[in-house]
């Protein structure tokens, strides 16, 4: 009996074993028109409201129901592990027949009673553009009414989640940042904008370093650093002391460039600055990697019209050394990759340069510049699949993997699934990583960020080595 027993259990750990969670993945692809399966994206306020925390004094409004605004806010808290105010229009039935600028009114009102914000941000929802309420109508009414204080500042833009990501969210708050408050002066300052893409505080933290040890004087916006990585003090401060002030927000206008820091966040703001304050502009990558760091030095650089110290030069020189000394762990690792198009086109690039081999690469926030930046990324990898838009979801991307495995993962925390089931090493990056604290210090930008990158990936195709290889292969020392 006892060996049955035995038997039994044994045969039951093994069936626990065999057990995958995303079991009903299956390698053959069915061409899909209308369903999206696990995408790898999420909804346009979210970007909205992220954005808004970096202005100094701001509280973000979700101009629609509570549940959207619940969403959006745990959505930023599980990622950041901070709490992140923001105000909501409180639909109710009524609201959605008649639309909600009674609501918004009276939101104001008590907003500025109870909360004392700087600058309200409002982002409309699916349910207020579906109604079609006139923000601009709803905004002026407000002032009428006298709901708006002396000094005080109500912005809005459309976000609209039947369309577009978090990424558009994100780019559509920072055009709002310039439509209301870059204002232009007769005279132009030494003064470089930086118009920062979504990015962790830590990355803004490490830009800013950068800048600094350029001597250049710069205005970053927005900045998250001083507001979602902000120390406990035992006082509870509702706005925090980080964040672009209104003052430099309004200072934009009269600055000499502009350095739009990701394409997809961030080139509509420039554009917009261009047209209204005559401020020239360059969009690039985020400074992920050695390549994209290096354009980001050279093009502030210039637009400062500085010189590059000797002490950035160094942290080159470091990243380049811990390359050539990692070169072999890294060369010809194949490598699966899904989040944001501005953090995935950098980082793909970092990846060839390590010689690694990125072969699967998907992010749910359509548009051309993605595939065309990855052809040219990726002419040299024949066998690289990437694709962008609502069906690039991550189920697609496993059924890649299914077809062919990979030896690295790199996306947020919703890529562990696949990593569990299918033994792959997984670096977390992206938004949101909702199961590991600390994303919001470590910084991926510049070249001492490529470096804990490059880090993080050897440690984790190490520590899988480790745990899978045979006793004859363990080795001590690597
Ligand atoms: S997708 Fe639309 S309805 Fe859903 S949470 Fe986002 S804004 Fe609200």
């Amino acid at each position: 009996m006892r060996g049955r027993g035995e038997k039994g259990s044994q045969k039951c750990k093994t069936q626990k074993l065999k057990i995958m969670l995303l079991r009903h993945t299956t390698a053959k692809e069915i061409d899909r028109k209308a369903l999206t399966i696990n995408p790898a994206k999420t909804c346009q306020p979210v970007g909205a409201m992220y954005a808004a925390l970096g202005v100094h004094g701001c509280l973000p409004h979700s101009h629609g129901s509570q549940g959207c605004c619940s969403y959006h806010r745990s959505a930023l808290t599980r990622h950041f592990k901070e709490p992140v105010m923001a105000s909501t229009s409180s639909f109710s039935e009524g609201s959605s027949v008649f639309g909600g600028s009674a609501n918004m009114v009276a939101a104001l009102e008590t907003i500025f009673s109870v909360y004392d914000p700087e600058v309200v941000a409002v982002h409309t929802t699916c349910l207020s553009e579906t109604i079609g309420d006139d923000m601009t109508q709803i905004i002026s009414k407000a002032h009428e009414d006298g709901k708006v204080p002396a000094g005080k500042k109500v912005i809005y833009c459309n976000t609209p989640s039947y369309v577009g990501t978090h990424v558009t969210g994100y780019a559509n708050q920072v055009s709002a940042f310039v439509k209301f408050f870059s204002t232009a002066t007769p005279k132009k300052k030494n003064v470089v904008n930086l118009v920062a893409g979504w990015m962790e505080p830590a990355d803004m933290k490490e830009i800013k370093r950068l800048a600094s040890v350029l001597e250049a004087r710069t205005i970053m916006f927005p900045d998250m650093t001083g507001v979602l990585d902000a120390p406990l003090t035992g006082h509870y401060e509702m706005y925090p002391k980080g964040g672009v002030t209104i003052p430099e927000l309004t200072a934009t206008g009269d600055s000499k460039f502009t350095l739009g820091l990701g394409t997809y966040c961030t080139e509509d703001a420039c554009v917009k600055l261009e047209n209204k304050c005559k401020v020239p502009f360059e969009a690039i990558e985020i400074p992920i990697g050695l390549k994209a760091t290096d354009r980001f030095i050279t093009e502030l650089s210039r637009a400062a019209n500085v010189p590059v110290p000797d002490s950035i030069t160094a942290e080159r020189g470091q990243l380049i050394d811990f390359i050539a000394d990692n070169s072999k762990y890294f060369y010809g690792k194949r490598v699966a990759l899904f989040g944001d198009p501005d953090t995935l086109i950098p980082l793909t690039e970092f990846l060839v340069s390590l010689d690694m081999k990125p072969v699967y690469i998907v992010t749910g926030t359509p548009g051309k510049h993605f595939d065309e930046a990855m052809a040219t990324i990726l002419k040299d990898i024949p066998e690289a699949k990437f694709k962008s838009g609502e069906r690039a979801d991550m189920f697609q991307m496993h059924q890649w993997i299914k077809q062919e495995g990979v030896d690295l993962l790199i996306g947020n925390t919703y890529g562990k699934y696949i990593a569990r089931d299918e033994n792959i090493p997984f670096v977390r990056l992206g938004f949101p990583v909702t199961d590991r604290a600390g994303f919001n210090f470590f910084p991926t930008t510049g070249y001492v960020g490529a470096t804990n990158l490059a880090i993080k990936m050897l440690d984790a195709i190490l520590d899988h080595k480790d745990r899978t290889c045979s006793e004859e292969k363990f080795e001590l020392v690597q």
